[in-house]
């Protein structure tokens, strides 16, 4: 913890910060190795008695921005953390905090797009809360949603091609050398939109959130078989998720920058803002490792969705590397470090 003693926005930002936070000052206080995927794996979501289980807190600002807002971005979210470990999501619970004075016209809104994501994906919301604090205790409602899933059936033929130390689950320590990262689509999109909407920079008409649930994504790979791993990349974006996969799985991980897709409102904003869109949070991607015979496979599959269509492979799992490195533009090559924390905080 900081040396003042005192919580520090870096503290839950999805940096080194947060991580280094969290196994020194909240692991040690619970039960870490109970079941399958266990709190100390730190992964997207938990597997006990075969019953995978996630939960994440919600306090994005603006609570409603273009692309989404709370209530879409709590759903999705905590569907993607269940498919990123192989489960079919089955079912959410939601709680509400929200401030006395809050605009029922607003809270509507949240809701109603939360109600939507349920009703597209099919999994419904089947457990609630609601409390109500004064007026200068919050600014705006927070959501907590917890979800639970079931193991995809077709995960046995997935894993079985995929030839992980994992048989079971695609856990983050799951990646083998070989394996090819495939990107879901373009990163940075969240972050800059939430920076740009909250400052007010007006970066211009196409500035838009990506957050979704990406139930066919995950569907369509997993039925190509050979995907050891999946990760949503949200705090901490990109660079966060990979050097994860490698402190985990124990290997490097070589990244082409060119195939790394970015839109242009997204790299000239973070040019402008000095920010590196590979740091900031996104809300509807997936980073997968892919068995190198299915690679080809999974990217065409991804392809063919909505959500996926700007998929790419854009890079490779490396057993006599060390961390991230990333091939630049250039032709030179450069460690692509976990940031320290988000530089854009209040994102999810
Ligand atoms: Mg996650």
């Amino acid at each position: 913890m900081k040396k003042d003693n005192r919580i520090s926005m870096e503290h839950g930002a999805g940096g080194e910060t947060m991580t280094s936070f969290i196994k020194e000052e909240i692991l040690p206080l619970f039960t870490k190795d109970l079941g399958e995927i266990s709190l100390e794996y730190m992964d997207d979501s938990a597997v006990i008695d075969d019953v995978v289980f996630t939960i994440d807190s919600h306090t994005v600002k603006p609570i409603i921005f273009p692309g989404g807002d709370l209530g879409s971005l709590s759903i999705c979210g905590t569907i993607n953390d269940l498919l990123a470990v192989g489960a079919m999501p089955r079912a959410i619970g939601l709680a509400l905090v929200m401030p006395e004075g809050f605009e029922f016209s607003r809270l509507k809104t949240i809701l109603n797009s939360a109600s939507e994501i349920s009703k597209e994906t099919g999994i419904s919301i089947v457990a609630g809360d609601t409390k109500v604090v004064g007026r200068d205790d919050l600014d705006d409602p927070i959501i907590t949603t917890a979800g639970i899933g079931r193991r995809y059936p077709s995960m046995d033929a997935n894993l079985e091609r995929a030839g992980g130390r994992n048989t079971r689950w695609l856990s983050d320590n799951n990646l083998n050398p070989g394996d090819k990262i495939i990107l879901t689509g373009s990163v940075g999109d969240h972050g800059i939109t939430i920076l740009s909407e909250r400052e007010g920079y007006g970066f211009g008409g196409e500035v838009s959130s990506d957050v979704s649930a990406l139930v066919e994504v995950m569907e369509v790979a997993l039925s190509q078989g050979g995907v050891a791993t999946a990760k949503d990349p949200t705090r901490g974006g990109l660079a966060n998720a990979l050097n994860e996969f490698a402190a985990k799985s124990g290997v490097g991980i070589e990244v082409d920058e060119c195939k790394i897709p970015i839109k242009d409102w997204v790299e000239s904003a973070g040019e402008m803002l000095g920010i590196d869109p590979l740091t900031i949070g996104n809300e509807g991607k997936m980073v997968l490792a892919v068995h190198p015979s299915r690679a080809q496979k999974v990217l065409e599959a991804v392809k063919g969705t909505e959500d996926g269509k700007d998929a790419a492979m854009i890079g490779e799992v490396k057993e006599d590397l060390k961390g991230v490195v990333l091939r630049t533009a250039v032709g030179g090559k450069r460690i692509l470090e976990p940031p320290v924390g988000d530089p854009v905080p209040r994102i999810c």
